[in-house]
C-alpha cells in the first residue's frame, strides 16, 4: 500500500503502480515513475500484455550540455551524429480508463547517477500533480530512489535541510534510504538554494565528477553530457546563447584560426593554490567560495569537456586537444587530472592554453 507522505502525495514501490494501473484509484490521479530504463520496458511490457491502454502525451529527450530539452514532435533528433540524446521523462494517460497521467523518468538507484539532471522535471510534476489531484511517486522497491525525489520535493517546498526533510519523510513511511550519492547531491540542491543552478560551481564540478567517475568505472563517456559545441550555431544554442549574459559576453577562439572554442558558461573554476581534492564541493566550500581564482596566476582555461573535443569522444584516457577547424594545438585533456600552474590538482581536466586561445566578445 501507497505510504501518505502530505496532502496529495503518496510514495510507494512498483506493486502500488501496478495496481493502479490494472484497477484504477479512487485517489491517485497521477503517477511519476522512476524506474531503470530496463525497468521501464519491463513495466511497459507488463502492460501491453494486460491490455492496461496508454496514449502518449510527449517525450522530452536532453541534447547536450545543460538540459537543453526538445520535444520529440520537433522532429530531427538526428542532428549531431556523435551526441546521442537522452530521455528526460515520458508522459502518457495510463490506466483502464486512460484518466490516470504518468510521467516515467529513467534514474537508475546507483550513487554516481545524476539525479540532479532530472530533479527539477519531478518535482514541477509533483507540484502540478497535487493541484490538480493526488499523485503516486514510486520506483521499483519504494526505498532510495523515489524517497530521494520526495525528499528532495518537501526540501524545496518546505525549505528544509536534507536531513529535515528525510526524517519527516520517515514520519510517514519508516524505512525509507535513499543513496548517498543522492543525498549528497541534495546537499548541493540546497546549497543552490533549493534550484539546479546549471551556472553555479558546485553544479558544473559535480558534473565534472559524474563525468569522471562514469569513465574511470568503464562506463565510456556518455556524449550526451558533453557540452555542445560553441563554433557549431545549432538553433537551440542560439536560442541559449543571450541568456548567458546580454552584450558582454565572451567568446575563447583558437588563436590560429579564430573558431569559436568555449563560452564563459564552459568555464570551470578552480581555487588556485588547492590541494588534490579541489573539484570535490565541500572541499571547495571550506575554502573561501568567494575569492575568485586569480586568472594571472594560472596558465590555463579550464573548462567542461564539449563535443568538438574528437579524442575525448574517442574514449582516450589523455590526450592532446586540437582545434576542429585547423588542428592548431589548444591544450589537453586527462581523466585522471592534472596539476595547474599554480599548484592545483583538477580531476578530470579539460585544459586550454592561454596563450593558444584568444577572448572576444562574441
Ligand atoms: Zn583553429
Ligand atoms: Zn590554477
Amino acid at each position: 500500500m501507497p505510504y501518505l507522505v502530505r496532502e496529495n502525495l503518496f510514495i510507494g514501490n512498483i506493486g502500488d503502480a501496478a495496481e493502479i494501473l490494472q484497477s484504477g484509484s479512487a485517489e491517485i490521479t497521477h503517477i511519476l515513475s522512476v524506474l531503470s530504463s530496463a525497468s521501464i520496458s519491463f513495466f511497459s511490457e507488463w502492460r501491453n500484455g494486460l491490455m492496461i491502454p496508454t496514449k502518449e502525451i510527449k517525450k522530452v529527450y536532453v541534447g547536450g550540455s545543460h538540459g537543453t530539452t526538445k520535444d520529440d514532435n520537433l522532429g530531427d533528433r538526428s542532428r549531431s551524429p556523435l551526441s546521442p540524446e537522452k530521455l528526460l521523462y515520458s508522459l502518457e494517460y495510463a490506466g483502464r480508463d486512460l484518466k490516470l497521467v504518468r510521467m516515467a523518468v529513467p534514474l537508475r538507484d546507483t550513487e554516481n547517477e545524476d539525479l540532479l539532471d532530472y530533479l527539477e522535471v519531478c518535482l514541477d510534476f509533483i507540484d502540478q500533480s497535487r493541484k490538480e489531484g493526488s499523485i503516486l511517486v514510486h520506483c521499483f522497491a519504494g526505498v532510495s530512489r523515489s524517497a530521494a525525489i520526495v525528499t528532495a520535493y518537501l526540501m524545496r517546498t518546505e525549505h528544509l535541510s536534507q536531513e529535515d526533510a528525510l526524517d519527516s519523510l520517515r514520519q510517514s513511511c519508516e524505512s525509507v534510504y535513499p543513496n548517498d550519492g543522492f543525498l549528497e547531491q541534495f546537499k548541493m540542491f540546497e546549497e543552490m538554494g533549493f534550484k539546479v543552478d546549471h551556472s553555479s560551481p558546485i553544479y558544473k564540478r559535480f558534473r565534472l565528477k559524474i563525468l569522471g567517475e562514469n569513465y574511470n568505472s568503464g562506463l565510456g563517456i556518455d556524449s550526451s553530457k558533453l557540452g555542445a559545441d560553441p563554433g557549431i550555431p545549432i538553433e537551440t544554442e542560439v536560442e541559449r546563447a543571450p541568456k548567458v549574459g546580454n552584450n558582454c559576453i565572451h567568446t575563447y577562439r583558437c588563436k590560429k584560426c579564430r573558431r569559436v572554442v568555449a563560452l564563459p558558461e564552459h568555464v570551470v573554476d578552480h581555487i588556485p593554490g588547492e590541494g588534490e581534492t579541489s573539484f570535490e564541493w565541500h572541499k571547495w566550500r571550506s575554502g573561501n567560495p568567494f575569492s575568485k581564482p586569480n586568472e594571472s596566476e594560472c596558465s590555463s582555461i579550464f573548462i567542461e569537456p564539449l563535443r568538438w573535443m574528437k579524442a575525448v569522444e574517442e574514449g582516450a584516457l589523455e590526450g592532446k586537444l586540437s582545434c576542429v577547424h585547423c588542428e592548431a594545438r589548444l591544450g589537453f585533456f586527462n581523466w585522471s587530472g592534472i596539476q595547474c600552474s599554480c599548484g592545483s590538482w583538477i580531476t578530470p581536466v579539460f585544459q586550454l592554453h592561454k596563450s593558444r586561445v584568444d577572448i572576444s566578445p562574441v
